[in-house]
Parts: C-alpha cells; structure tokens; sequence
C-alpha cells in the first residue's frame, strides 16, 4: 500500500474546502470498512483521506417531534442502540444490525454505505423505503437530495466535486406506520445481499387500509430502487392477498438484477416477491401495533 495522506478537519469547511482542492484525489474517510479495504487492494488509488469524524455535526444523531437526522458519520451501533430509534425506527434498526457483525457495527457508517453506492448496500433500500433525504454540503453551500436519487451506478453517486454527505433525515413517523428491512444472503450473516427489500406503510385510524407505502429494492438493478408502481398499488387496499401478490409482482418486473457467483437472474427475481411479501407482512405488523 503505498502512503496516504491523513487530514482530520475538525468543520465542515474545513472538509469542503479539502475535498475540494484535491477533487478525486481525495476520498472521505468515516468509518473505512469499504475504504481501506479498497485501498488496500488497490482497487481505489487516492493521495489522501479526509477523515471527517473529528465534525461534531458529523456523528451526532439527533431524534424530535420532526424527524431524525442522522450525521453522516454516525456507526450503526450508535443508532441501533438508540432507545428513540429503536422504538419509532426498526426498519432502520432491522438495516444498521445487520450491516456486517459487531466489530464493523461499530465503525462502519450508514453514509458510508450509501456513499460507498453498491446495488447490494443493506442500508439504501431501508432509507428508500423510510423517505430519507441526504443533506449534502459542498463549496456553494447546503443542497438535498431523495436518497433514490443518490446513487446514479455501481460505486457512482451524486456527490459533485468537493461535496461530502453531511447527514441523513428521515420524517417522523406517522400514526399507523410500520417499516421493515430483509435481505437475503446464502450464509445466516456478513454476506453480500443478493436480494434486499425495505418496505414502510401507513394504515388508516382503523388500523385497516393502507394510506401510503413505499417499497425499496437492493441488488436487482446498477442502482437501488424505489418501485413506485409496486408500493402505489397497495395504497386504498387492506393489503389483503390478491393486493400483497400484485404489489410483490410488480416489484418483481421494475427489477432487473444480473446473474453473478450469488445467484442468477430468475432467481434474484424470485427472491424478489418472496422477500417483498415477507417484508411487507412484519411492516404491516408493526404498523397495527404502533
Ligand atoms: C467484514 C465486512 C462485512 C460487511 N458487511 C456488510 C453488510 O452486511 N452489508 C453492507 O451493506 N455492507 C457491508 N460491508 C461494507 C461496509 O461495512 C458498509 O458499506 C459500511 O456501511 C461502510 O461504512 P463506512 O463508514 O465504513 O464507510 P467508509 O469505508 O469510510 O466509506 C465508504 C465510501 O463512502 C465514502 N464516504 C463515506 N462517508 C462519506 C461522506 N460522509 N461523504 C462522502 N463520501 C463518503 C468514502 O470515501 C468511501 O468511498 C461489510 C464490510 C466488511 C469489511
């Protein structure tokens, strides 16, 4: 390996202005789970790392009556240990718990996994599925962006030169809401997902119909997805098993995985609806108990 640079800004501005001096020399360093592995082997090849978590702003997560905001750099123990986001998030919890086994929990970041913009990210599906929203900071200032929007091909996402992710926010959850994360993986853990599904719901004041549903896919596309069609079509039924077979079919069709070593392609579609109906069936569970 040859040497790198370290820096560790202690602000934002500090961060922007480094990122933005060095452009695709320069690679954020949070918790380095992906990155110093890739840089080890040789498969990223930059002069520096700009490790950003001496910001305040960057590891702190916060939860009130609005919403949580989650800084960037935040390890997953963090928020799945937290008693707020335990009790109102667990489809997040169900993503950050998985994410590889303890000793990368506690490093490893939920921006890292979304910067890091593998199809297969267990974390991307999860916040599609919840409505997060990235909080991007960059030499012109603050911009946001749909977390669907983020990744734009494998390992590609929508950070323009000298931007850095500085959070992730996600709505408070609203009455009668229930979310959920699976993956399917060969092994019982810390493997690559060959299938993953995020599904959050919204039931009416009788516990009864569904009002709102959201459906996030992973490894099926070069990108993560949001399949609109699939989570319309369950809003206005009581989910019921003709609704819960349509939705995970028209999941099923807006995917378009690749065969590789982990599974081919029909079956990767087949996982699909299996995994969107188990899926749906804990949020919609979760949902008549909140
Ligand atoms: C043993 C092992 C098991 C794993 N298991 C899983 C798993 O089960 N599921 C899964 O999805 N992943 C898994 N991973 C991959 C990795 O742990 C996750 O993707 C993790 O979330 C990455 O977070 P990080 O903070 O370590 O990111 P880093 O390695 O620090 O960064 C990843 C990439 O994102 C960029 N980046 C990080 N933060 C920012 C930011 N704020 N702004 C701009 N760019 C940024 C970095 O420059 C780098 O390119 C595993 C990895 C290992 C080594």
């Amino acid at each position: 390996m040859k040497d790198i640079d370290y820096a560790a800004p202690k602000t934002l501005a500090e961060a922007v202005a480094l990122l933005d001096g060095k452009g695709d020399r320069a690679r954020v360093l949070a918790g380095g789970t992906d990155l110093i592995v890739q840089v080890r082997e040789g498969r990223r090849d930059i002069d520096v790392m700009v490790d950003v978590k001496r910001i305040p702003d960057l590891t702190r997560l916060t939860v009130d009556a609005n919403g949580l905001r989650i800084g960037a750099a935040t390890p997953c123990c963090d928020i799945y240990e937290h008693p707020e986001v335990k009790k109102s998030y667990p489809g997040l919890v169900d993503a950050a718990f998985l994410i590889g086994g303890i000793q990368i929990q506690s490093r490893a970041s939920l921006g890292g996994n979304l910067c890091n913009s593998s199809p297969a990210g267990d974390a991307i599906p999860a916040l599609i599925a919840l409505g997060a929203v990235c909080v991007i900071a960059g030499p012109k200032g603050e911009r946001e962006l749909p977390v669907e929007s983020f990744c734009v091909s494998p390992g590609r996402n929508a950070l323009a030169r000298g931007e850095l992710l500085a959070a992730i926010k996600i709505s408070a959850p609203r009455t009668g809401s229930g979310a959920a994360y699976l993956r399917f993986i060969p092994r019982n853990e810390m493997d690559i997902a060959v299938v993953g599904v995020g599904v959050s719901v919204v039931l009416d004041a009788a516990k009864s119909k569904v009002v709102a549903a959201r459906i996030g896919l992973g490894a099926v596309a070069p990108t993560p997805l949001l399949v609109k069609d699939a989570a319309d079509a369950l809003v206005g039924t009581t989910a019921d098993d003709a609704a819960v077979e349509n939705a995970a079919s028209l999941a099923q069709a807006a995917a378009k995985p690749i065969s590789d070593m982990r599974g081919d392609a029909d079956y990767r579609k087949h996982l699909v609806a299996v995994l969107v109906k188990r899926t749906l069936a804990i949020a919609l569970e979760r949902a008549r108990k909140s």
